[in-house]
């Protein structure tokens, strides 16, 4: 027997920063549908926030130019000086925010930067503020860094957005950071300046708290709302404030991995330290890629953007017509979160009681063919995720499958 490959488990043993944490419910997901199709099976996934369009032209010529002058070397650990000019623009332009560059840094993706930020501020017994439903790796990253988050559950009647007096309650000794994302992955809710004001009145009260913004899905906005950054409203908070965004849903630009962000100095500074003891720097040619996004003419944006709308559309026509199903057209991203409580201890047609999410997207998945991501996984149990990022027929078929088998329960 060749035993070379065998792996003896009592060997192995992971870190403590693991104990609590395993790969995300989305890429299990992503790899339990992929496991299906390998088998044959005819999986249709409206579930993962993958923009199915290309990268616009003007970036993909950025990334070849890239390449041909030779710009395939290690950068400055935060971004090439142009990459950081670009997004130093791009804040000024868009957001109203003269940050300095070393006041900003460009990572491996947003995720980078979260962690990194975490990595650099968080300790044991540190508390970290996630209003929920949440993106699924704030609380996993929170906890790897052996901190605590606190969850704040959101409610549907305040449009899942973060009420002043629910954080007032949180708040203790040991919060070092809130977190919230606008637009929110799952929920689409947006903050809008009455949103955010009351909440950084109750940050002014609390100095050891800082605030992190995620504005990854700042341009995915299908109300005439303009969008509104928290430091952009308080300058005089934004010694606190960690704003974080990125490239690539906004350009469909997920794999280039470029995500970068503003704040304090002493906080970029401990960032930096991280990124140097870990990534470097980020890919070169992607960093020139991102410039020539953040730069290049913004069309490309605005056509995704028309897309995604239309998609919504679709989707929101389509769930109408699964009765128990309750969800609410999102204001931005490309996210629909159902809530299927109405289905809730219902019998599956193999005879299986639907008791939690988990069991409503494992039916969905193994018995109809669909792919969405059970709610608990930010936070929120009694929904699930669909995603608009997929092809107009995938989206169809996704649908006509959870109308399908919602409609088969009894
Ligand atoms: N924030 C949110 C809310 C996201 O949904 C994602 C990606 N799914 C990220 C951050 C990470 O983006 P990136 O690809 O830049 O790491």
């Amino acid at each position: 027997m060749n035993t070379a490959n065998v792996v003896a488990p009592s060997i192995f043993k992971p870190s403590r920063a693991l104990s609590k944490v395993g790969p995300s419910a989305i890429s299990r997901m992503m790899a339990t549908t992929v496991d299906l199709q390998r088998q044959g099976r005819n999986i249709v996934g409206p579930h993962v926030g993958k923009p199915d369009f290309d990268t616009p032209e003007n970036v993909i010529e950025a990334a070849i130019r890239a390449m041909r002058a030779g710009e395939t070397h290690y950068t400055a650990l935060d971004g090439s000086p142009a990459v950081k000019a670009a997004v130093q623009g791009k804040f000024a332009r868009e957001n109203g925010l003269d940050f300095t560059p070393d006041e900003i840094v460009v990572t491996t993706g947003a995720k980078m930067l979260l962690f990194s930020a975490f990595f650099a501020t968080v300790q044991p017994g540190d508390e970290v503020i996630l209003p929920a439903p949440y993106w699924v790796s704030y609380s996993d990253i929170v906890e790897m860094m052996g901190a605590k988050p606190i969850i704040l559950p959101t409610r549907a009647e305040d449009g899942f957005r973060l009420q002043a007096d629910d954080l007032e309650r949180a708040i203790t000794p040991n919060t070092r950071w809130l977190l919230i994302n606008s637009p929110s992955n799952p929920t689409g809710a947006i903050y809008r300046k009455e949103d955010y004001g009351p909440i950084l009145e109750v940050l002014e009260r609390h100095p050891q708290v800082w605030f992190m913004v995620d504005d990854m899905y700042e341009h995915l906005i299908y109300k005439d709302e303009p969008f509104v950054t928290p430091a952009q409203l308080r300058p005089d908070l934004r010694n606190r404030i960690l704003t974080v965004n990125g490239v690539s849903k906004a350009y469909a630009m997920t794999g280039r991995r470029i995500g970068y962000g503003g704040g304090p100095v002493p906080l970029m500074k401990a960032v930096r330290v991280v990124l140097s003891q870990s990534t470097s720097c980020t890919c070169s040619i992607a960093q020139a890629a991102a410039a020539e996004a953040l730069n290049g003419p913004q069309d490309a944006v605005r056509r995704y953007r028309g897309e995604y709308r239309k998609r919504r559309e679709l989707i929101m026509d389509e769930l109408s017509t699964a009765p128990k199903l309750a969800y609410n057209s999102p204001d931005g991203t490309f996210y629909s979160f159902i809530d299927w409580r109405g289905y809730a201890g219902k019998k599956t047609p193999a005879g299986r009681i639907l008791t939690d999410d988990e069991a409503l997207c494992d039916y969905l998945l193994r018995d109809c063919g669909v792919a969405v991501i059970p709610g608990s996984s930010f936070g929120s149990p009694g929904y699930f995720r669909i995603s608009f990022a997929s092809a107009e027929s995938v989206l169809r078929e996704g649908m006509l499958r959870i109308r399908t088998g919602c409609t088969a329960l009894s």
